[in-house]
């Protein structure tokens, strides 16, 4: 029999952790689906780790790692998935805004012979104004990276264990789960779904750092900015030769000293030129700095099944439905 682990990220998900389990529980002993389920405290501050402590007594499909503090939503979801055990892996949010009757549709796609089952967003659910241009800019440069359409992409995904081991073989500590699971390939496929009302708790993102995450997911699949610098090269060029030409014609007229105001426009143009220009290299250099470090992706302090403390890469053998 075909096993499911669903691995679940959260942070300060407190009030949501029981109600999710619950759901998924429901629907998953109905199916009758062997599953397993991996909730990754990614450090949180409140209760979330008593209330997944308190879920996985209850179920012992249920299992916990916890992180020594907070690695962010890609590095629990790649704990998740290395410690995932199940011939498929789906990942969903703890806020139930990834409804579990999907997860039922995306499992019998992949009992069909899908290995790569996206969730595409039908809607985007409730967004002010400036989320959505920003999230439409930031796809855009995405999807030409990728060459797939990523606007309603998520990360409400299921994987058979074929990509979960190629997404876990790759070395880059920078990783955009929602990209890297079109870049894998496989035969795939795609389920639509209505992002549903957060269940309780608040968004994790400001806009600060929903600023950070895209740029931080564009450097990791897109050099592009770095040819933005050329490009502007190019620019400044052309720009000069016509401003050279121009000031012959001045010179040999006998008009050159009226040029101050076009070389203070020079001046401050190459200037910011060059500074933008740096700052681009400098973003790119941090982001191989980093990858050259090699740290780990995150740390885990504890772990958790069957009230018991569970060995890290130990896999969870309770799959009985
Ligand atoms: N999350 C996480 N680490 C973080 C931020 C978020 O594990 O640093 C989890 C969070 O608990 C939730 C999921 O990622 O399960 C999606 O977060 P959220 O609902 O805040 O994002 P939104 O749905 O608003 O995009
Ligand atoms: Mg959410």
């Amino acid at each position: 029999m075909s096993i499911l682990s669903v691995v679940i990220p959260a942070y300060n998900e407190e009030l949501n952790i029981a109600l999710c389990t619950k759901a998924l529980r429901e629907i998953l002993l109905q199916e009758r689906i062997a599953y397993e389920i991996i909730l990754v405290d990614d450090g949180s501050s409140d209760g979330t780790w008593e209330q997944i402590a308190k879920a996985s007594e209850k179920d012992n499909h249920v299992c916990g790692i916890r992180f020594s503090r907070n690695f962010g939503k890609e590095s629990a979801i790649f704990a998740g998935l290395s410690e995932a055990a199940g011939d498929c892996a789906a990942v969903m949010d703890c806020d139930l805004q990834h409804p579990p009757q999907t997860l039922i549709k995306m499992f019998r796609l992949w009992e069909e012979g899908y290995e790569v089952v996206e969730g595409v967003k039908s809607g985007r659910g409730r967004e002010s104004v400036p989320h959505r241009i920003f999230s439409k800019l930031f796809y855009g440069i995405m999807s030409r990276e990728t060459h797939v359409d990523m606007k309603d992409a998520s990360d409400f995904k299921l994987l058979d264990r074929r990509a979960v081991d190629s997404i876990l073989s790759m070395p880059e500590r920078n990783m955009f789960f929602r990209a890297t699971s079109f870049w894998v390939g496989f035969q795939s496929t795609q389920v639509l779904y209505d992002v549903q009302e957060r269940q309780a708790g608040k968004t994790k993102w400001s806009y600060g750092g929903l600023t950070r995450y895209a740029l931080n997911n564009i450097a990791a699949f897109s050099a592009a900015p770095l040819q933005i610098i050329t490009i502007l090269g190019f620019l400044s060029f052309i720009f000069s030769i016509i401003l050279t030409v121009y000031s012959l014609i001045q010179y040999f007229t006998g008009h050159a000293v009226e040029g101050y105001t076009t070389i203070i426009i020079v001046l401050l143009f190459i200037g910011s030129a060059v500074m933008i220009s740096l700052g681009l290299i400098g973003f790119y250099l941090e982001k191989i700095y980093t990858e050259v470090k090699q740290r780990p992706r995150y740390i885990v302090s504890e772990t958790l099944q069957n009230g018991k403390s569970r060995r890290v890469g130990g896999r969870n053998d309770n799959f009985a439905v």
